[in-house]
């Protein structure tokens, strides 16, 4: 029998996330962002969940958006980075990706093929990771309309650096050099939210928003959890209580004896660790659940195994599924504890870890 570790799916609450960005985006569409393996959701199961409600998908590279591919979904896939190599060109024209081009090596691998994808330009508006200066954008566009087609040109994206900081107005100063830079090209689409953005009160949507985290229903924003935003959770990570022991005071658990006993403590070990992709930086205190009741860990997380304080949990007993994240603690509560973000936890859940497909609403036609 497989160890039951497992990663549950629950592809109804990522489409009411997907509806939720929709809602929030419009009237502008919302181009659905699986990269990193659907944030460690999937990317060929998160693909087919969304196809039926997503016009567009974005990913960060082409084996990704290949494997959408795979899965049998030929929905439009943005490259978010573009071609890394000039071969890249003709496989995005033949399986129909759309590429953000960010520099100018990229022009010329386009300038060389005999067809060109769907092509994006970036603006860089003040991250200073990829994209073109404001000032450079009309010899860009130049120099494009002498490779591509009018049609094979979309439009302009940029992408924001503090949206997560609602106090934050790097968002609204990004907002107006992103606007005044495309401003000559009025027909053009624009894309700039990610999901952060789609939470601003005053931020425009413009064409497509670009929403990632929310999707998986994580927060995208600080201080804030995921449910608090109305999101759902879309992993629940589960593991089995697998030895459960009473410390008297002054015995310690784990390496390094990091927590001892002040009382008699009820404890459990759980089948999952740093192996599996639960941070090794969550500490004493950070949350769980188990049985209807929240328990916290105890000690130091080990490749295989954690520690958890049953005190709060009286009945649980070896065999019993403990959340570590999912419907009843947020996984931006662990991320919390972790000194992380939820984006890092969710892609960093190993291949050890089974993913289990679920729909929620199933009985409710959902
Ligand atoms: C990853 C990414 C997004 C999605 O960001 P979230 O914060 O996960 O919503 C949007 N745009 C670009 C360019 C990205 O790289």
């Amino acid at each position: 029998m497989p160890r039951k570790t497992v990663a549950r799916i629950d592809t109804r609450a990522l489409r009411h996330n997907y509806r939720l960005a929709c809602r929030l985006a419009s009237p502008a569409r919302a181009m659905a962002v699986i990269k990193a393996d659907g944030y460690g959701h999937g990317i060929r199961e998160v693909a087919r969940a969304l196809a039926s409600d997503a016009p567009k998908f974005a990913v960060a590279c082409l084996e990704e958006a290949l494997a959408i591919r795979e899965a049998g979904v030929d929905h439009p896939v943005v490259l978010l980075q573009g071609m890394h190599s000039a071969e890249d060109v003709a496989t995005c024209v033949r399986e129909g990706f759309e590429v953000v081009v960010h520099s100018r090596y990229q022009l010329d691998w386009l300038a060389q093929a005999g067809e060109t994808p769907t092509v994006w330009v970036k603006v860089n508006t003040g991250m200073n990771r990829l994209g073109f200066a404001p000032s450079a954008l009309a010899d860009v566009m130049a120099r494009l309309g002498t490779i591509a087609a009018a049609e094979k040109v979309a439009g302009f994206v940029t992408h924001f650096a503090c949206a997560d900081d609602i106090s934050s107005d790097d968002t609204d100063q990004q907002t107006r050099i992103f606007s005044e830079a495309v401003v000559d090209w009025p027909k053009l689409e624009k894309s700039a939210s990610n999901s952060a953005a789609h939470f601003l009160p005053a931020q425009p949507s413009f064409d497509w928003t670009r929403p990632g985290i929310m999707l998986y229903g994580a927060s995208p924003t600080l201080g804030k959890t995921g449910p608090e935003l109305g999101l759902e959770a879309v992993m629940t990570l589960e593991a089995p209580l697998t030895a459960v022991r009473t410390l008297k005071p002054g015995e310690s658990v784990g390496y390094g004896y990091s927590w001892t006993a002040t009382r008699e403590t009820r404890m459990g070990i759980v089948a999952i660790g740093y192996g599996d992709g639960y941070p090794r930086h969550a500490g004493t205190g950070t949350p769980a659940w188990v049985g209807g009741n929240r328990i916290r860990l105890i000690g130091r997380v080990s490749m295989d195994m954690l520690a958890v304080d049953l005190t709060g949990a009286p009945n649980a007993c070896p065999g019993d599924s403990v959340e570590l994240w999912g419907r009843h603690v947020s996984v931006d509560e662990v991320a919390q504890h972790a000194g992380t973000i939820g984006y890092e936890l969710l892609t960093g859940i190993t291949a050890r870890v089974p993913r289990l497909y679920e729909n929620s609403g199933n009985a409710a036609a959902g």
